[in-house]
């Protein structure tokens, strides 16, 4: 029989209990009739692939992402679950099915019960240990309430959990920041996420950001004023983001990725698949897809959605050969591993160095990029600019 490749499949649930201030993602509250509604579409979505080749092909990884999927009932997930194994090839032992949540939206019974559906894997959302952090952001949890999350999935056997971090935020210090590494590098989870925030334009704490700024012109306003809320300089953050390095390294945390780190087999297989230019299935209101050098998009309109249509014709681009290159070049420099120097020249049938010979060479010149005979790879100060880098090559 021919062996098909593996496939990844990601379920997005656009669902939150509140809109956190810094967010603009896709996600939004939803009352219970709209989430039921939500599922059948969902499932209708899953069911519509019964029967295409892809179904056929083995699903290595499933991500419930969002939003926050959590908010759903174990039934509801336990659906949308069943729908894949129903109409998909998934293998129970040989698949990573992670699902994202946030502390204060599941008890000890759910964490259970979530468990025993197969969710071998946890992203938890817990941004800060600081709860004076947690307010500014309008997370709607405690650090208690991560700490009950977190155990209650240890309890349920859970041997693979991630936790999400950010540094930057108003009102944190490096200090501060530091102390809270530690105290989360202490509970051992498998995986840490560590991002900087950024102020996205539109959100509540942009506004709020610079409203401050502008009313106290820069000058602190005590400590339920601008002081509280301010953000950490440049050197300040560039501070965090070293320390994130450092003390990760200290737990024995590897750097697989730029923003991630993991104990030795612990990194997402899921996200690597996105890295590496991976095929992937798209499931749900305005979930990606990379399918047949294809990047495929489903409609950002609920109502559109429940209403049965998916795919958003528009956004769908046919990948060239120059796309996928640099596709190849900016994703997987994003791992510490490298781009892997054969399956560039098996996949475009020439070297990397016959494509990007001169950027390879200008930057190993700078000390930012290394080779070896295997794979081109971001040096440690490379990795610190690699954006400057990633622009370099697009070609
Ligand atoms: S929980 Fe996540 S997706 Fe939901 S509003 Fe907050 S940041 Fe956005």
């Amino acid at each position: 029989m021919e062996k098909l490749p593996p496939i990844s499949l990601y379920v997005h649930i656009p669902f939150c209990v509140k809109k956190c201030d810094y967010c603009d993602f896709l996600s939004a509250p939803a009352d219970e009739r709209v989430r039921q509604e939500y599922v059948s579409a969902l499932v209708r979505e899953i069911t519509s692939y019964r029967e295409t080749a892809l179904a056929r092909r083995p699903v290595r990884s499933i991500f419930l992402g969002g939003g926050t999927p959590s908010v759903l009932s174990v039934q509801q997930i336990g659906r949308i679950l069943q729908a894949i194994r129903d109409y998909f090839y998934v293998n129970r032992d040989a698949c990573e099915i992670s699902m994202e949540m946030n502390p204060g939206t599941a008890d000890r019974e759910k964490c259970f019960e979530l468990c025993k559906l197969g969710i071998n894997r946890f992203s938890i959302g817990l941004q800060s240990p600081d709860d004076a952090c947690l307010r500014r952001l309008g997370r709607i949890h405690t650090y208690r309430q991560f700490l009950d999350t977190y155990g209650w999935l240890r309890e349920a056997g859970c041997s693979n959990i991630n936790i999400d971090l950010m540094s930057a935020l108003p009102g944190q210090h490096l200090g501060d920041y530091a102390d809270g590494l530690h105290k989360v590098c202490e509970l051992g989870p498998e995986h840490i996420s560590a991002y900087s925030l950024i102020l996205e334009e539109g959100t509540p704490l942009f506004d709020r950001y610079y409203s401050l700024h502008n009313a106290t012109n820069g000058r602190g306003a005590g400590e339920d004023g601008f002081d509280s809320w301010s953000l950490p300089d440049e050197d300040e953050e560039r501070g965090m983001y070293h320390e994130t390095k450092r003390i990760l390294a200290a737990y024995g945390y590897e750097r697989y990725e730029i923003s991630n780190y993991a104990r030795a087999g612990y990194a997402c297989y899921h996200n690597c698949v996105y890295w590496q230019r991976g095929e992937y299935l798209g499931l749900g209101l305005g979930a990606a897809s990379l399918l047949s050098e294809r990047r495929l998009k489903n409609t950002v309109d609920l109502p559109a959605y429940l209403g049965g249509r998916t795919i958003d014709e528009e956004q769908t681009l046919l990948l060239d050969e120059k796309d996928r290159m640099e596709e190849t070049m900016y994703l997987g420099l994003r791992m510490m591993q490298g781009v892997d120097r054969n399956r560039f020249r098996e996949t475009f049938h020439r070297t990397v160095e016959q494509v990007y010979g001169p950027v390879i060479e200008k930057y190993r010149s700078m000390g930012l990029l290394q080779t070896t005979d295997s794979h081109i790879m971001l040096t440690e100060k490379g990795v610190d600019v690699s954006n400057v880098i990633f622009a370099d090559f697009l070609l």
